[in-house]
């Protein structure tokens, strides 16, 4: 790799941008204030946005002739990184670039700095050329990892569209094999908080009498809680089915056992392993996050009169946050006994997203990959929530949703890495999409 791409990478990855860390908020706005001199010294306009509580970088890269027909893409990425912690299991200082057995460490190398620079350097090398075909309209956060909307914010407010968005903050299953992320699941969070009583009781003087908060609460759950592994026919309503391109990929991925297994995960029911992939990216689920109530720490007797629990629910994509929100509200209160006080509170929610395999832009980008790359992307689905995705998809943009990283990179982890062949890698992808979504004008 040329030197003197590892030298830039290099010092992107030494400012040590942790969002999550309030005393690291100028580190933030100085990798910020990177990218934009990085757009501005290869011929583009950038500048920081401030929104919200925090700043975005904005900026255009002209395409090298034609820029008024020549269609706009969107990139994406985010120059925040998740804290280092713990920093005794690095093995080198994690905002130091390292490169050990044809990898590169650093906080940050996979998600989402070195991905970013991919993007970036392609477009500096295809400019340098006056080659490049299309306007890029860049869009980055520094808010990502603490899962901050400015982005979104933005996007909504953003008037001028795109034709296509890139991201490369992803990564593939298997080494070599790279996927295109089509679908999100969406999420929505409660919180409960039940009340039986004025005070906590002898449960020999009232027990079989009075109302016990937490059989309140678990009874309240298990109306939603999935039976055979599928949630209530209520929270299902609106799932869009896997197309027939995404059931094509399963072969090509690790079996839902492997993939149980090796989490050390006990599944759910007989079927949770055939089904995994359906189950995570087809349909909903809801998990209890945390219960409080009683006093387990203790010998007692007490009958309790509070409890409380936190739970959410992944939205499939197809599902509408307001409608499943709705019905989850409704069978929590079918299902309760009378007199007992609750509070159910609807907490943040995301909607679920999809871009369709047949956007013009998803084909272009799979032809792409597969010259640069010498693979043909799998096209999949991820049981997460990525609240770009909708805000793209509501303005009309399709999203090549994609990236580098090795189940084996340690994102979030100590001693996160990428192949350093895939920083070359992501290079030439990104300059060939670049060069292929010309074709949307
Ligand atoms: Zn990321």
């Amino acid at each position: 790799m040329d030197s003197t791409w590892v030298d830039e990478l290099r010092e992107f990855i030494a400012i040590p941008s942790v969002s999550a860390d309030p005393a690291h908020r100028d580190d933030v706005r100085r990798a910020a204030e990177w990218v934009r001199d990085f757009v501005k010294r290869i011929g583009g306009e950038a500048e920081l946005v401030h929104q919200g509580e925090s700043d975005l970088v904005i900026g255009d890269i002209p395409a090298n002739a034609n820029g008024a027909t020549a269609p706009t893409v969107m990139i994406y990425g985010h120059f925040d990184v998740q804290p280092p912690a713990p920093l005794d299991l690095w093995e080198t200082p994690p905002f130091e670039l390292a490169e050990r057995d044809g990898w590169f460490y650093a906080r940050g190398i996979a998600d989402d700095k070195g991905q970013l620079y991919a993007l970036l350097k392609a477009a500096e090398l295809l400019r340098r050329d006056g080659a490049l075909p299309v306007n890029l309209r860049v869009a980055c956060d520094g808010e990502e990892e603490i899962g901050g909307h400015s982005i979104v914010d933005f996007l909504r407010e953003d008037e001028r569209g795109a034709d296509a968005c890139i991201i490369f903050d992803g990564g593939m299953t298997r080494p070599d094999q790279p996927e295109f992320t089509l679908s999100t699941r969406g999420l929505v969070a409660f919180h409960m908080k039940v009340r039986t009583g004025k005070r906590d009781m002898h449960s020999g003087y009232f027990g079989g009498a009075a109302l016990n908060a937490i059989h309140v609460l678990t009874q309240a759950l298990s109306a939603v809680t999935a039976r055979d592994g599928l949630l209530p026919e209520e929270l299902r309503v609106g799932r869009a089915p896997l197309g027939q391109l995404e059931i094509d990929s399963l072969e090509r991925l690790p079996s839902g056992l492997e993939l149980l297994d090796d989490a050390g995960a006990t599944p759910m029911d007989p079927k949770a392993a055939e089904q995994f992939y359906e189950r995570t990216w087809a349909e909903p689920s809801l998990d209890v996050n945390g219960i409080r109530g009683g006093k387990p720490d203790f010998v007692n007797t007490t009958l309790i009169v509070e409890a409380e629990a936190r739970f959410t629910i992944r939205l499939a994509p197809g599902q509408d946050p307001d409608t499943i929100a709705g019905a989850a509200d409704n069978l929590i209160r079918a299902a309760l006994p009378d007199g007992a006080e609750v509070e159910l509170v609807r907490e943040n929610s995301a909607p679920p997203g999809i871009i369709s395999p047949d956007a013009h832009a998803v084909q272009l980008g799979m032809d792409a990959f597969e010259r640069a790359t010498g693979t043909r992307p799998l096209l999949v689905r991820v049981g997460g929530t990525l609240p770009i995705i909708p805000a793209l998809a509501r303005k009309g943009i399709p999203t090549i949703n994609t990236g580098f990283a090795l189940p084996e990179s340690n994102v979030h982890s100590p001693n996160e890495r990428l192949r350093v062949e895939d920083v070359d890698r992501a290079v030439a992808a990104a300059s060939e999409l670049y060069r292929s979504l010309a074709a949307l004008g």
